[in-house]
């Protein structure tokens, strides 16, 4: 079978080169009867695996391990998700997808921005009192590079669906139905921004980290309060968007009652909306963008709490594109219903913000993982030929937030809030177990199956500020006393003086000259040697609470990327020891006082560090010959399945090849 299709391909092949001269190479019909499953779980750990599997909790994934294989799947370095999927995605690693981080840096200006897209307004406008009237519409760019493995299949006519693909939005053009995931912003164009209403006098308004805490008054019983849209490019100062709601609460009972432009519902004391459509007005009568977005009322009484989570982008009438064909997205809707299109969609900051508790959370989590489940369910029936590939986050983000509840050596465990809550993680991946058995059932000897994650998990306890202790080593020089206050990235620092900066996840940079605005390394011998020197450094920093390295490999670009972008990203990856992670401050160019901190954040379970730590998983019905697999085989393993030749940019081999 396999032979007959490859065949196919190569002649069909001969015949397009033949006539190439006459006619353009149409896209070919492809005609095998190959068909490929991949199911990728973000931050699916193999220990945990193991211990549910051992448990009991996982008999689905038991069952794949004892009929077809199971291995460690090597990561990306650094092993976070944009980059870990972009070497699914590509066959290549940052240095060909240029994808190094969540965050990259302008060398230019220093400014940090997302890494994988960029939404931009208009550029040009006609200016009309407070107006500004757009000529052209505004951009999403997505900024990874390389060929995605799809765009493959569709030049070879293999039918195939993308679900939530991370480092996908907007999707890159396409002949199959794709969906966008991780790095879809929401409605404000950032990457999920709550609102939290309150009366409480004792709660601090205005910006926390993922939202905004807005200050509101109760007269009479009533509540008149403003949604917040995406910011009006179309007026002079780009104010944000408001629409206005109210809320009227019952005097004596525990409920209230909404009233959003021509919506009304009423919801209890601790319970969530449906989805909530919300229109914003840019121009009058011309230009407005379609929002959805989930009330949950956290308290009537005393105080009124009322959490609304980020405003998403419609799906039934995107503001920006969300899927291939364009109008698949609204198609999804209908059929489904409403879902959250915002990347990531558990939001965890909202939790870590204290603005829902560890039982809200969760809520919303499962909500999440239903309306998953809900698309998974309507559409891997549909699957006929070629590939079905699906995306759950789930366990990336549960395990991140319920690390603390199921590791007693964590140093926010709660053993109360064990007893409560240590089950929630081990549902999570029992879900993952029920959807692996729908897929199981529908096996048939056609089919190759892939359980894939792009990176393990481990604890993060301690912070590790790589920018307070570069300064502290005299890599950086200030110009004044840091400031705790002042959160401004870099506003603070002497480039005249300064060598080497950290910035993202793991990346630290050097300020070289000719790169950097003010650098002044000098590249070449002197930039080198700076290199080795701070390699060695970090390599030799020790946890001065237990003696542990915090720092376990640090990785220099030029050894461990190829290809076009090698030389855009950081110059050194630093990989901590698990436990460590660089700080919440340090990452965005801030100087804590302290070099090591305890993490006190809920967000208690990481994966940015040194990528041998963390691998991910691989499980397959067929036997994996690769005794290492890694990232970059997938998409050699997806291209020999059905058939293709492999483009000469990736590095892997297919796992299912015994000559490796
Ligand atoms: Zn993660």
């Amino acid at each position: 079978m396999r032979f007959i299709s490859i065949r196919k391909v190569v002649l069909s092949l001969l015949v397009c080169v033949a006539a190439a001269p006459l006619i353009s190479c149409q896209p070919r019909k492809w005609h095998g009867d190959q068909k490929l499953v991949i199911l990728g779980i973000d931050g699916m750990d193999p220990q945990l695996l193991k211990k549910f599997m051992a448990e009991g909790k996982m008999p689905n994934f038991s069952a794949l391990v004892r009929k077809g294989s199971f291995r460690l799947l090597t990561t990306s370095i650094p092993p976070q998700s944009p980059v870990a999927w972009s070497n699914l995605i590509t066959g290549m690693n940052a240095g060909g997808h240029g994808i190094f981080d969540f965050i990259h840096r302008d060398p230019k200006t220093l400014q940090p921005y997302f890494s994988a897209s960029r939404v931009e307004p208009p550029k040009h406008g006609v200016h009309l009192g407070n107006w500004i009237i757009p000529l052209g519409g505004g951009t999403a760019d997505q900024l990874r590079q390389g060929k995605a493995f799809w765009e493959t299949l569709d030049d070879y006519g293999v039918p195939n669906t993308i679900f939530r693909m991370p480092s996908n939005f907007p999707p890159v053009k396409s002949k199959g139905h794709t969906l966008s995931g991780m790095g879809t912003p929401d409605l404000r164009g950032s990457y999920g921004t709550f609102s939290f209403y309150t009366d409480d006098p004792m709660t601090a308004a205005g910006p926390v980290e993922g939202g905004q805490i807005i200050p509101v008054r109760v007269e009479e019983s009533q509540v008149v309060a403003k949604l917040i849209g995406p910011d009006n490019t179309f007026r002079k100062g780009s104010p944000p968007t408001l629409e206005p709601f109210t809320v009227s609460i019952d005097p004596l009972e525990a409920v209230a009652k909404f009233t959003v432009q021509d919506q009304k519902f009423v919801l209890r004391e601790g319970e969530w909306s449906d989805w909530i459509h919300i229109e914003f007005q840019l121009i009058p009568f011309v230009g407005n963008v379609k929002g959805i977005c989930r009330f949950y009322l956290k308290q009537a009484h005393p105080r009124f709490e009322l959490y609304v989570s980020p405003i998403n982008i419609d799906p039934a009438d995107p503001a920006l594109p969300l899927s291939t064909p364009k109008n698949y997205a609204r198609e999804l809707s209908e059929e489904v219903g409403e879902f959250y299109t915002q990347g990531i969609s558990e939001d965890t900051k909202a939790l870590s913000a204290g603005v829902l508790g560890d039982k809200e959370y969760l809520e919303q989590a499962r909500m999440v993982l239903a309306e998953h489940r809900q698309i998974f369910d309507a559409e891997f029936p549909k699957f006929q030929s070629g590939l079905f590939f699906f995306y759950f986050s789930s366990l990336d983000l549960n395990s991140h937030m319920f690390w603390r509840l199921i590791d007693p050596q964590h140093p926010e465990y709660d053993a109360a809030l064990a007893a409560q809550f240590g089950s929630a993680l081990p549902e999570f991946y029992q879900q993952i177990d029920q959807v692996l058995g729908e897929v199981l059932q529908r096996m048939d000897d056609h089919t190759t199956l892939l359980v894939l994650s792009d990176h393990g998990f481990a604890p993060y306890n301690r912070s590790f500020n790589l920018n307070t202790w570069l300064l502290k080593h005299g890599y950086i020089t200030l110009k004044h006393e840091p400031n705790p206050d002042q959160n401004q990235a870099f506003a603070n620092v002497d480039w005249s003086r300064t060598r080497a900066y950290g910035l993202g996840l793991n990346g630290l940079y050097l300020n070289l000259k000719g790169r950097e605005r003010d650098g002044i390394v000098d590249p070449g011998a002197a930039a080198d040697s700076l290199l080795t020197e701070i390699r060695e450094k970090l390599l030799y920093e020790r946890d001065p609470q237990n003696s542990l390295a915090a720092i376990t490999r640090v990785d220099r670009a030029n050894e461990v990327y190829q290809g076009p972008y090698a030389q855009l990203g950081p110059d050194l990856l630093v990989g901590y020891n698990r436990g460590y992670r660089a700080g919440w401050q340090t990452i965005l160019g801030n100087f804590p006082a302290d070099v090591f901190e305890n993490n006190t954040n809920p967000w208690s379970g990481d994966h940015c560090m040194d990528h041998s730590l963390v691998p991910g998983v691989l499980l397959s019905n067929r036997p994996i010959e690769a005794a290492n697999p890694a990232l970059t085989d997938i998409a050699p393993t997806i291209f020999a399945q059905f058939g293709i030749p492999q483009p000469g940019s990736m590095m892997g081999r297919s796992v299912f090849s015994s000559t490796r």
